[in-house]
Parts: C-alpha cells; structure tokens; sequence
C-alpha cells in the first residue's frame, strides 16, 4: 500500500516539477533565440551606420548605376576610416525610386517592394538575416540600404543551445525522478511509521481485551449451568472483577490516545503536586509495611505542564513502586539542577533485569506477565508515564538493578522565577516508617 502511494507521490512531484523544468528549458530556449537575432540585427545596424558615415552624393539614377563596390572600398560616402568586420552577404543601395545604385555581394532577380526593417530569408539555401534602413540626409531620404548576413553564427550558437537541452532535459527529467523518489520516500516514511504503531497498538489492544471478555463469557456460562447459588455469586463477583478490569484497561488506553495532547500554557506548582501525591501513597507504603522517605526543596518549582497529566505520570511510578516492593522503602524526592526540576520515585524493591530494562516503556511491556497481571497491570503504566513526559518535552529514565530496586527519573524543563507564581513553602526532608 505504501509502495503504491510513495509511487503515485513521486509520478506527481515528476509531472509538476519535470513540466516546470521543461517549460523553464524552452523559455531559455526562446530568450536565448531572441537575444541572439538581437545581437546579430545590432551588428547590422551598426554596420549599416559606417556605411552611411557621411551624405551629400548624388542618388539620382545615373547610366553608369549600378556600380559595384567592394566592402574595403567602404565608404560609400565621405571619407571616414571604417572597419567592416561582420561577413556580410550583400550589400544593396536603392534610391528612392528604388532603383540599384550600388551593391555589393550577388544581385538579387526578382523585383521586391523596399520596407524598412528586420527579415530572415533563405537565399541560395543559405539563411540570411536581412536589414534595410533608409538612408537620410539634413531631412531628405536619399534611398534605403539593405544589408544580408548569415545566420550560421545564430545558428550555431542555438544548435549548441538545442544540443545541451536535448541532453540536459532528459538527464535532469531522470533526476528529479530520482529525487521525487527519495522524497515520496521521506514523506512517507513518517506516515509508514505511525501506521505502523496504530497496527500494533490496536492488536495489542483487542489482544488484552479478547482474554477478559472470554474469561467473562465463560464465567457467565459456567454461572448458568450451575444449580448452585453460591457458586453462581462467586462467578458473578469474577465478572465484576473482569469487567472492573476491562475498565481499567480501557481508561489506560484512552489515557494513552489523549496523553500527548497537552496544549502547552497551563502552569504547575510540582512542589504542591508532590505534596499532594505523599498524602495520597504514604498509607498505600504504610499498608505494605514500607519506609515512606519524602525530599522537598524550599521553593515552590513551577514548569510548564498540566497538572493532572504530571499527576497520572508520577502516580504511575509510585504506583509501581508500591507494588513490586516488599520490603524497604520507597522514596519521593524532588529537586532541581541546571534548569530542569528532577522528580524521583526510588524503591528497594524487586528490580527490573537488565534484559528487559530498554523495553519497560514499550506499550503492553511485561516482564513477567503472569506477575504483572496478578498485580492488575497491563504493561501500559509506564509507557503512559513517559509519553506524557515527552510532551511535556521532558524526559524519563530508569535505573534498576534485580533484587535490589528501581530509580525512575523525570527531568522537565523549569519554569524561570520571573514567569513562575511564587508560593512560598517551608523546607521539608523527612524520613519515617508507616507501618500499619
Ligand atoms: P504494569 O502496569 O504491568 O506494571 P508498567 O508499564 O507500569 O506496566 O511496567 C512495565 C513493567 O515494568 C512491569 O511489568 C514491571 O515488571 C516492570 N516495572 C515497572 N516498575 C517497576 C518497579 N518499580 N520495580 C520493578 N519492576 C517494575
């Protein structure tokens, strides 16, 4: 499917850019054409001036016209130095009846009506660029000149023109199909990538949801075939539990999908929410027989962040951190270095093996599922955690060793005092036992 579309992107970015570098090529072509006409009509014009350097002669028509001249005995009139140097094919000067009086080069045969201007011509199979120009004098016309060049000069240079194109449109067609490739390949590549992981992430998804819902409908089942209404209690008190469960899950999922969409101008006073978030754990750690160690600093750290999803991330973590620890302690700490506040959730308990560690934050990521999911977890807690962390354009690190405990660390940017509300808070470190 992806082929299919990179090849559609790239016939398109082809199609335009390939129509845009042949229109480009036969503009030049067309520019290039004109300028040389220009070039060579200039050259006659100027011609044409250096021989009529000067006037004064006589232009009626005499027995002896036409005369022949040749281009070094140029001027015709007046006596300046002149320097002829185009290769001109001939040289006609009319008076104003028209009539021959002198020329240069091959006479032509056929009788023309004399206009003045600019004309291509083919004469002897050879193309001729043509100019005629009247010939004025103190106000009075005396005749016009006509002046022929070849045009090999245009030509040749338009040939070379024509010889480049013919080779570079096609060469550079070729490229940019190459490019368009590669770019179709770039664009794509993103696109490829989320699709991917939403492929993944709903088959992970009904894959979770296929167990409990079977489990739910056997239970039911087995409900029903039962005379016994105890055993029928039991089996609906299993559904509710699954079906508790499927909630839970669905939640995560949801938590999941909508994390990463934080709009980016709310404030949080993480100090208050750590706060906040010890009450809520302590009696969870006492009830589990843990040491409960709480770090504060003075200040009251702002960041930039919704407060609910920074609760979700760090509740997460504690979470964990109550539930695979058995004996010990667990620690919150907040503190804050070099421009970023550090939140720290530490326990002594199980630990994570090193095999598993670089795939903790993968969603669905179990490392002893049977564990996990007696525990109630789904593998989504701390892929939620980080997501949300990164969209806070934070980050969220673990360090862990088996059998001896686990370090998640949250690193988000701080707030500068001057756009922080200040709210003073008392310096606070405590450490106590919360045994029930
Ligand atoms: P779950 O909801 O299944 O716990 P998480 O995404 O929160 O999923 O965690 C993924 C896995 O990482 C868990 O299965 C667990 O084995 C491991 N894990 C997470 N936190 C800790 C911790 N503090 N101590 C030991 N293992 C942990």
């Amino acid at each position: 499917m992806f082929t299919r579309s990179r090849k559609h992107l790239t016939q398109w970015l082809m199609l335009t850019m390939g129509s845009v570098f042949v229109v480009f090529g036969g503009l030049l072509y067309v520019v290039e054409v004109d300028r040389e006409l220009h070039k060579l009509d200039q050259q006659l014009y100027r011609e044409a001036e250096l021989m009529i350097s000067s006037s004064g002669a006589d232009s009626s028509p005499n027995p002896t016209y036409p005369v022949q001249f040749e281009v070094k005995t140029l001027p015709l009139l007046g006596g300046k130095t002149l320097s002829i140097t185009s290769d001109l094919v001939y040289a006609r000067w009319y008076d104003t009846n028209n009539h021959l009086l002198m020329f240069f080069g091959p006479l032509s045969g056929d009788r023309r009506d004399i206009q003045p201007g600019y004309t291509t011509l083919v004469h002897e199979g050879q193309r001729l660029r043509q100019m005629t120009v009247p010939i004025e004098s103190e106000g009075q016309t005396l005749g016009h000149l006509e002046l022929a060049t070849a045009l090999v000069p245009v030509e040749t240079a338009l040939n070379q023109i024509r010889l480049v194109l013919s080779v570079g449109l096609p060469v550079g067609v070729g490229l940019i199909g190459l490019l368009s490739w590669w770019f179709a390949g770039q664009v794509m590549r993103p696109i490829q990538l989320s699709y991917q992981r939403l492929e993944q992430f709903s088959a992970d998804a009904s894959h979770e949801l296929r167990s409990p819902v079977a489990s739910i409908l056997s239970q039911a089942e087995l409900g029903l075939m039962t005379a016994s209404p105890q055993e029928q209690v039991a089996r609906l008190q299993r559904i509710a539990e699954l079906a508790q469960s499927m909630g839970r899950l669905i939640n995560s999922l949801l938590l999941l999908v909508s994390s990463d969409r934080w709009s980016g101008n709310q404030r949080c006073n993480l100090t208050a929410l750590i706060k906040d978030l010890s009450r809520e754990f302590q009696p969870q750690a006492a009830a589990k027989g843990l040491w409960w160690r709480l770090e504060l600093p003075q200040a009251a750290l702002w960041v930039n962040g919704e407060t609910e999803l920074l609760r979700q991330a760090i509740t997460n973590l504690l979470s964990n951190a109550c539930r695979y620890t058995t004996t010990g302690e667990v620690a919150l700490s907040l503190s804050h270095r070099l421009g970023q506040v550090i939140v720290t959730v530490h326990d002594s308990g199980i630990g994570i093996p090193a095999a598993d560690l670089p795939h903790v934050f993968d969603r669905f990521y179990r490392v002893d599922k049977a564990r996990s999911r007696h525990t109630g977890g789904f593998g989504l807690g701390l892929a939620i955690a980080q997501q949300i962390v990164q969209a806070h354009h934070g980050t969220l690190q673990v360090v862990s060793t088996e059998n001896q405990g686990s370090t998640f660390t949250i690193s988000l940017p701080l707030l500068p005092p001057a756009l922080a509300q200040p709210q003073p808070a008392s310096p606070q470190t405590s450490a106590y036992k919360t045994s029930s």
